[in-house]
């Protein structure tokens, strides 16, 4: 016998609700290719539902509480995210194909980005500012931007997530979430935890929707101060446009195609570890994939070798096995991508030094981990994000070249420098064009270091105090100390 669909509902202004049309769709998992979960369709009725339930929440009980009490909520939420970790984790798992033991790493960590963001939740404080005029004390306010907009993409959907929801409830605004089409169910789940912590109804909002028309609806909703937004390029393209036509605040975390600098000098098994972590892991779908490699002609041929002998011993397979590094691609779109990529790749000359194929003999959505070389500055694959397991390798001779090579995209995500030459390194971070840059290392994050674009990979930053700051105003309070009159017709 089949087994049953899991069922989830939305939560709007603290209710398990269904779409107002009654609508729902099925979740797929990409790797049984079977349907697993039935999901709410929403539309945009049911996105101002939620917008009138967060702005009555802001305009409520919500807002008139103290970032003390704030701090409380959030580290409370972060406490239930640790006990529910495993059930949110197989949720993402069998949404997304994304690896078990990937997803219980994030899943365990998610609570202390709460954590962190309790600890700031208290501590938001304006400024005593002298103003050039003895008549006037002068002082800042640093208040909740309002009613927040949180549109999500497939991967690593609750991870994502709380680098918003997570400053955006410590300044004391509220949300409503919109996950990706293609893994909704965490994203519901989680909200059911929001409940349980205690924060009253209608901060956390969750709306889902087949249709792309329902983070349309949202992003330029009239009702939202504040659009936070991860995803596509393309999207966040139209996403900006929307909150541009209301004036709203917006942050982008987009796509990235991010260069790792290889220096003769490096440590090149640790390079090659860090070219797998970097590209290989989560099968290449994460905005920070390191998928450029800048490698120096001396020792570009020892490095691809040992990145493609890695690949070779990558397990692909069942994403619940403890034992396997490699899971399907996501869905069949992002699938088809890849693999239309690989052709594109194949027909400019590129020679393929590991994988370059699907591997159809695992059932599911499987690439084969993937190393291309003799690709060129303007090959498509070096300009274009995949956002799947493809490495291509471009050589330089010195390191003005290997600037030029890792500066000459649209992108700005993160890189990496490889290197010994604790000058150097430091030398070419500070030139790199990207809102992350590991020396020696690759794919770190934490709640308390900012992280976010340059270029077409973003707007604004995520974690950190500056994560913080995306979601609160200024307002500067000006008041008359003498009790007297001035002339009217002057600016002051
Ligand atoms: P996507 O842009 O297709 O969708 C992202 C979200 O936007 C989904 O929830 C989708 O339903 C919604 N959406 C679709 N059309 C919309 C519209 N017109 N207005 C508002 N919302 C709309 O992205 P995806 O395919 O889900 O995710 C993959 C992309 O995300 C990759 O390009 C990747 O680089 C990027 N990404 C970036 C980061 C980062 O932090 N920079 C992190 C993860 C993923």
């Amino acid at each position: 016998m089949a087994t049953p669909l899991e069922q989830f509902r939305m939560t709007i202004g603290g209710k398990a609700v269904e779409a107002l049309s009654g609508r729902t769709f099925e979740s797929q998992n990409p790797y049984t290719g079977r349907p697993w979960a039935v999901v709410p369709d929403g539309g945009p009725e049911d996105v101002d539902t939620a917008v009138a339930a967060a702005r009555a929440a802001f305009e409520g009980e919500w807002g008139a509480q103290t970032g003390f009490a704030r701090a409380a909520l959030l580290r409370r939420l972060g406490d239930l995210v640790g006990e529910n970790a495993e059930r949110l984790a197989r949720l993402e798992v069998n949404d997304s194909g994304k690896l078990y033991r990937e997803m219980i790493g994030q899943l365990t960590g998610i609570g202390t980005w709460f954590h962190y963001y309790a600890g700031l939740a208290d501590k938001i404080e304006g400024r005593q500012i002298p103003a050039g005029n003895p008549n006037y004390l002068v002082y800042t306010r640093r208040e909740p931007v309002g009613v927040v907009a949180a549109i999500t993409p497939w991967n690593s959907p609750l991870l994502l997530m709380t680098w918003k929801l997570a400053p955006a409830l410590a300044a004391g605004c509220t949300v409503v979430v919109k996950p990706s089409e293609h893994a909704p169910a965490s994203t519901l789940a989680f909200a059911e935890l929001v409940e349980q912590a205690g924060f009253p109804p209608g901060v956390v909002n969750v709306v889902t929707g087949l249709s792309r028309e329902v983070g349309a609806a949202l992003a330029g909703h009239p009702g939202v101060d504040k659009v936070a937004f991860t995803g596509s390029t393309a999207t966040g393209r139209a996403v900006a446009a929307a909150a541009a036509e209301n004036i709203n605040k917006v942050t982008l975390e987009l796509g990235g195609k991010s260069p790792q600098i290889v220096f003769p000098d490096a440590d090149l098994q640790a390079a090659a570890n860090g070219l797998v972590a970097g590209v290989f892991a989560a099968t290449g779908q994460t905005c920070m994939a390191g998928s450029r490699l800048i490698v120096h002609a001396d020792v570009h041929d020892e490095l691809v070798r040992l990145v493609a002998e890695r690949a070779a011993r990558i397990r692909l397979g069942d994403p619940n096995d403890p034992g396997t590094e490699m899971g399907p691609v996501a869905n069949r779109p992002q699938y088809e991508k890849v693999l239309s990529y690989l052709e594109t790749a194949r027909a400019e000359g590129a020679t393929i030094a590991y994988g370059g194929s699907a591997d159809e003999g695992l059932g599911g959505l499987f690439v084969r981990p993937t190393v291309l070389t003799g690709v060129s500055a303007d090959s498509t694959v070096v300009r274009e994000e995949v956002f799947g397991p493809v490495l291509a390798a471009l050589t330089f001779t010195d390191e003005d070249e290997a600037l030029k090579l890792a500066n000459d995209t649209p992108y700005g995500l993160a890189g990496a420098v490889w290197t010994k030459d604790v000058h150097r390194a430091h030398r070419v971070a500070a030139r790199l064009r990207a809102g992350t840059v590991w020396i020696n290392a690759y794919r770190v994050v934490s709640p308390a270091v900012p992280f976010g674009g340059y270029g077409a990979s973003g707007l604004g930053r995520e974690n950190g105090v500056a994560g913080l700051d995306e979601y609160l105003e200024n307002k500067s309070v000006w008041v008359e100390l003498s009790g007297g009159t001035r002339d009217p017709f002057t600016l002051g």
